[in-house]
């Protein structure tokens, strides 16, 4: 594993008073998608239940892993990017639906979140022993292959028309897997819990819904001070994830070199933390906000329904942060 837990948030309920808690929430990690996952469930139900819901939860995240990853060959996203300038493949209705959903973004965003990213990804290759910055011509070349609207995605029928061209969606794949990780707690009678994989977050809780009701205290880990916190801050159901240039990142000629990609310019964003109705979204407007930069993110945030959130910056040698005014006075 190549990402430590690069990004943390680190919750304790608060609590609602009618819910019945278990004296000790069970919590339980495993490692998947690159990063760790931690399951937290608070509800009072016998220790095997709990824990066969948190085995199913961590099942359906290695589904979601095992079709969804660009970096293994074998995944149904593996195998369309070995077929690009080749051939068409019939798809998932679930992956289907799943790149559906960022085109979507792709479109809100003017282009800033953008699926197809893979070939900067891998030529840029970040987490190298030796990361290099690449030279102008071949990001010029690797640039020809970016840009979804070039996809053809008919019902499940996928085809990337220019070979090289590769899906990567480490923007929103985590959201989501968290989203259906929290599907599959639910059915199996959780009503309270917490999933987090680095750093992108599900939070249920009954009777709760982002800002309406507080349950869940989120440290935001501070983007330049290792072990240190930006602040913290309460939210209920919902999603939470945070994008920043320092979960994978090389610095060469004194500039930092991250794994979040603009397909038109570079703005000099450190970090996005955002909050919406569920982890994929949340995971998405994250990357989306970075890409964008400071004045057109905060932009997209505040046109964006149920999302609020910050943008931290640097300034000379400290920091600055941007509130949307849903979170103005929240960061503690
Ligand atoms: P996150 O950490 O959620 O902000 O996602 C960053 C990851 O998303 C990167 O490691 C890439 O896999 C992918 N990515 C990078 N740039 C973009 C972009 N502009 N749009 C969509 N996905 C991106
Ligand atoms: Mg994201």
């Amino acid at each position: 594993m190549n990402a430590a837990r690069t990004f943390l948030l680190i919750l304790l309920l608060a609590g609602f008073p009618a819910c019945r808690r278990a004296a000790q929430p069970v919590v339980r990690d495993t490692a998947a998608m690159d990063t760790y996952v931690t399951i937290t469930v608070y509800d009072d139900l016998p220790a095997a239940r709990v824990n066969a819901a948190i085995d199913s939860a961590f099942v359906e995240i290695r589904r979601i892993e095992g079709f969804a990853s660009d970096y293994i060959d074998t995944s149904e996203i593996g195998r369309v990017n070995l077929m690009s300038g080749r051939d068409s493949l019939v798809i998932s209705s679930e992956l289907a639906d799943l790149l559906r959903r960022s085109f979507a973004y792709g479109d809100s965003s003017g282009g800033a979140f953008d699926v197809t990213v893979g070939p900067l990804e891998l030529l840029w290759n970040i987490l190298a022993v030796r990361p290099r910055v690449p030279s102008p011509d071949s990001v010029h070349d690797a640039l020809r292959l970016v840009g979804y609207r070039l996809v053809s995605l008919h019902g499940r029928t996928l085809y990337l028309p220019r070979k090289g061209m590769r899906l990567d969606l480490g923007a929103i794949g985590k959201g989501y897997a968290v989203d259906r990780a929290m599907d599959v707690l639910a059915g199996a009678g959780v009503t309270m819990a917490i999933v987090d994989m680095g750093g992108n977050l599900a939070v249920r809780w009954p009777g709760s819904r982002g800002w309406d009701s507080t349950v869940a205290t989120i440290s935001v880990r501070h983007p330049r001070t290792e072990g240190a916190f930006l602040g913290t801050f309460r939210y209920g159901s919902g999603g939470v994830s945070t994008s920043g240039d320092y979960e994978r990142y090389f610095i060469a000629g004194g500039k930092r070199y991250h794994h979040i990609m603009d397909p038109a310019t570079a703005p000099g964003v450190v970090s996005v933390t955002v909050v919406a109705p569920t982890a994929a979204d949340a995971d998405a407007i994250s990357t989306t906000v970075f890409v964008l930069g400071r004045a057109k993110g905060m932009e997209f945030m505040q046109r964006t329904p149920g999302v609020d959130g910050f943008i931290v910056y640097e300034q000379g040698d400290s920091l600055g942060i941007d509130f949307s005014p849903g979170f103005r006075g929240r960061l503690r």
